[in-house]
């Protein structure tokens, strides 16, 4: 029996840590296991339905600014909670303290939005439609709605989905990533000390058997999903089958071009941390720079190494580093195996981040920063998300080309130009097949009060996640037309179509 702390599950307001089903999770910078998390089999994951089913009438009738105040105290515990909950995140994901509460920040933005859900769900209102005839429309919640959560953000990610899920009325449950839960798993209890009732938020740890009941479950009304491509694809298949509201936000390939007149220096600057903050693993990440001209591509690769020369790469919780590990040893030997496949492709490895040892780590899972120049459509490493610290330049001769290199590409999350050119710039935003895009801002991420969301096969849904988008995914609209006819004043029947002819 092991020894190591268990991460159970939240249900019906009680934590539980018994089951047959565990995994270990990781501290990536040791290569140590530190601690169990349960998976849930499919009747955990229904009693969590059941729990949330029943908290639904109670939630749904309390008045809105009650559900908001629970956001707004919520707030307030996240931020005097957050040196607890940027530690847990470091000791699973690896990510840097100060990265880790960049991401805790984004989230905490994601609360207070929702603490503005009373405003938001107003409605609409019409008078005299017709005569003596007033109509509206007002905004419902759904019932149960569940979300699935990828490792690379445990704690902002959940937060862009049930804060303003459970503000609009709805109970939840959430499903995250079994690599790293444990942050994911404090903020759901912190929610409980909010003020949020037993029931109404929901966390099952688990795989494939508890995402599964939650798919195919009648009581389940919708599903927010954000992860890998093929398992998006996967979610929104079998969630629409089933019935139900998906959005599932997937994997992305972002390319940022950078045009001859770009300032490179300051270009240089903004794609290390977007290519190399995160050891690479954000949905939001740089793993392309387009360089249009010879000149361009020659002055970002020189700019590049002499940067990539002064990173220091170490634990996440060691003062100054700029880089972690890779989440898992899995995941490291796959991004390793990208770089092996991109120099047998035949681009020019500049930076070799392969064989890095940390010093008093020797088990973690680091790999340094790893360049490439002439990478080419068409090679593994430009099609495939590696999701590490890999960065490739790709030469191209005019922004056409780039453009028409970008739109080809499956994945359309995100993008950024580079250039001190308004009319390029502005026919680039005009144009570009891409869901966010950048003018000389490498991480275009939609601040909380916006909505994020890629297109192509980034995105597979209707609506993107969080801000105003969210409010619509997670209500249904009604629309009631009301009149009080005079008593007494008898009426005939009318056999056409009621209009306002
Ligand atoms: P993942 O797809 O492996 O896992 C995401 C979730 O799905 C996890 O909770 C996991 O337990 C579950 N899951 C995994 N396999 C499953 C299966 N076969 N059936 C049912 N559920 C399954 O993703 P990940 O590795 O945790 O996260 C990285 C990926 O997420 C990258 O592709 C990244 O681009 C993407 N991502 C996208 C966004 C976005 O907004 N578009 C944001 C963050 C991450």
């Amino acid at each position: 029996m092991s020894q190591l702390p268990t991460v159970g599950h939240l249900i019906g307001g009680k934590i539980i840590t018994t089951g047959d089903r565990a995994q270990d999770v990781f501290n990536p910078a040791t290569g140590k296991a530190e601690k169990r998390v349960l998976l849930a089999p499919k009747a955990t994951v229904e009693e969590a339905i059941a729990n949330a089913q029943a908290a639904f009438p109670a939630w749904r009738n309390t008045p809105p600014l009650k559900r908001a105040r629970v956001m707004s105290n919520l707030k307030v515990l996240l931020e005097k909670h957050a040196e607890e909950l940027c530690a847990m995140i470091t000791a699973e994901h690896g990510k840097v303290l100060s990265d880790a509460l960049g991401e805790l920040q984004r989230g905490i933005e994601n609360v207070e939005y929702a603490s503005y859900a009373p405003e938001l769900l107003k409605g609409e209102h019409s008078k005299n439609v017709g005569p003596a005839i007033d109509s509206w429309s007002e905004f419902q919640a759904l019932g149960v709605t569940a979300g699935i959560t990828p490792f690379n953000f445990p704690a902002m990610v959940p937060l862009w989905m049930w804060p303003m899920a459970v503000a609009c009325g709805n109970t939840f449950i959430l499903k995250p990533s079994e690599r790293d839960p444990s942050s994911t798993l404090r903020i759901a209890e912190l929610a409980l000390e909010a003020g949020l009732p037993p029931g109404v938020l929901n966390v099952v740890n688990g795989d494939k058997e508890a995402v599964d009941t939650l798919l195919t479950d009648p009581r389940v009304k919708a599903v927010s999903f954000v992860g890998s491509t093929p398992i998006a694809e996967y979610i929104y298949a079998e969630g629409c089958k089933h019935g139900k509201r998906v959005q599932a936000l997937g994997g992305a390939k972002n390319h940022a071009v950078v045009m001859p007149d770009a300032d490179v220096a300051n270009a240089v600057s903004a794609l290390m941390g977007a290519a190399y903050g995160s050891c690479g693993e954000r949905c939001m990440a740089i793993p392309l720079v387009v360089a249009v001209g010879d000149a361009t591509a020659d002055a970002v690769i020189e700019g590049l190494k002499a940067e990539i020369a002064k990173m220091k790469v170490g634990p996440g919780t060691a003062p100054g580093m700029d880089m972690g590990p890779l989440v898992t040893k899995p995941h490291f030997e796959k991004v390793k195996g990208y770089v092996d496949q991109g120099v047998k492709e035949g681009a020019t490895l500049v930076v070799d981040g392969r064989g890095l040892k940390v010093a008093g780590h020797e088990d973690g899972y680091y790999l340094g920063p790893c360049l490439f120049d002439n990478v080419k459509p068409g090679m593994v490493i430009y099609q495939e998300e590696i999701f590490g610290p890999v960065l490739g330049v790709v030469r191209v001769k005019t922004l056409q080309e780039a453009m028409d290199m970008i739109d080809a590409h499956e994945y359309g999350n995100g993008t950024c130009i580079f250039t001190r050119d308004g009319e390029a710039a502005r026919y680039f935003t005009d144009n570009i097949l891409v869901g966010m895009v950048g003018v000389n801002v490498p991480l275009p991420v939609p601040v909380a009060y916006h909505s994020f969301g890629g297109w192509k096969r980034s995105l597979f849904g209707d609506l993107h996640a969080y801000g105003p988008d969210a409010v619509r995914f997670y209500t249904k609209r009604k629309t009631i037309t009301q009149r009080w006819p005079s008593a007494g004043v008898r009426e005939g029947a009318v056999f056409s179509f009621p209009s306002s002819r």
